[in-house]
């Protein structure tokens, strides 16, 4: 990966990560992953990441809006914005990407010298990472899923108290009503990983879906960033925050929470988005227009909780998920 952009230089550079990648089109071609820095100064160091899945397009469009207004006499230190983290996938509008069919939020910490994907998980874990205090990964449900927005945490299950106490104490304070709670040992799989493996404080959430442009997931995320710059002491944003309401912590108590279609065919949804359920109640059926005299399958939750993922297509095959639950922390 060659950087055009210097990373000790103060002021503003957008430019790009210059990743090669020979094929016969272009022998000597490179994918260019546009990232900005926004520096002045000493002071606390970000890295924003939106894009990660290309089919995700809130932190994309947030990510996009803050290169083009966030300028460097308005921050002390360093803010690194990556909009669209996997180039390829985000061009695309695809959740992995069409080169390698890598899906760059599985394949933590990657591979230098893997195809695209991994070398841009590697790059983001052992170059982007090591420079930072902070991230913030900005998700949605991408195609096949919509979200209640929610902001979230990742620490692991060894960090200190002060950073498990830290982090739970900011991620309450990003303006996001539901936030959900991630405790856990790092392993090989999502960026959040790769940030407890740095000892990075790790934020992020899900912000819409649908393959859609939610303009209140965007603005989220807008309201998340604005915060965790001043929370961190990158601006004196002297506006206060209206006294809010304390968000509800979540967490996703297992693999109970989550429900699949048990046939292919047409799944119809008996709940809405943030209905709290009881195992056993009725999640959806699965119909069969191809078939019509089949009766209907009944899909039942596995565990109670409130519905904070559905999934968009009508259509599915047997495996695929239909809606996942969380509980309270
Ligand atoms: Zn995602």
């Amino acid at each position: 990966m060659i950087p055009t952009v210097d990373f000790e230089a103060d002021g503003k550079q957008i430019g790009w990560l210059r990743l090669p990648h020979s094929v016969t089109r272009s022998a000597y071609g490179v994918i260019q992953i546009p990232i900005a820095v926004i520096q002045n100064g000493p002071g606390p160091q970000f890295l924003f990441t939106g894009g990660n899945h290309g089919d995700e397009y809130e932190g994309q469009v947030a990510l996009t809006r803050l290169i083009q207004s966030l300028e460097p006499d308005r921050i002390r230190g360093r803010v690194i914005i990556l909009p669209a983290l996997n180039l390829p996938a985000a061009v695309a509008g695809t959740r992995v990407s069409p080169l390698d069919g890598g899906n760059l939020n599985r394949v933590f910490p990657g591979d230098p010298n893997g195809t695209p994907t991994w070398q841009i998980a590697h790059y983001v874990e052992e170059h982007l990472l090591p420079m930072v205090e902070v991230v913030g990964d900005f998700h949605a449900g991408g195609a096949s899923l919509e979200y209640r927005p929610h902001m979230s945490t990742h620490f692991a299950t060894d960090a200190s108290p002060e950073h498990k106490a830290l982090s739970l104490e900011i991620v309450k304070k990003l303006g996001v009503p539901h936030v959900m709670v991630f405790e856990r040992e790092p392993k090989p799989g999502v960026l959040p990983d790769a940030a407890m493996r740095k000892g990075v404080f790790s934020f992020g959430g899900e912000f819409g879906g649908t393959a859609g442009v939610s303009t209140c997931g965007v603005a989220y995320v807008e309201e998340v960033i604005r915060r965790l710059l001043t929370i961190f002491g990158a601006t004196d944003d002297s506006a206060s925050d209206p006294a809010e309401p304390e968000p509800d912590l979540l967490h996703i108590f297992g693999p109970k929470a989550y429900v699949y279609a048990p046939e292919a065919g047409v799944f119809v949804p008996a709940t809405e988005l943030s209905q709290q359920v009881e195992l056993g109640d009725l999640c959806g059926e699965v119909l069969f227009p191809d078939n019509p005299a089949r009766p209907p399958v009944p899909v039942l939750f596995e565990g109670a909780g409130v519905v904070v993922c559905r999934r968009h297509p009508g259509r599915v095959e047997r495996g695929d998920c239909v809606a996942h639950l969380a509980a309270n922390r």
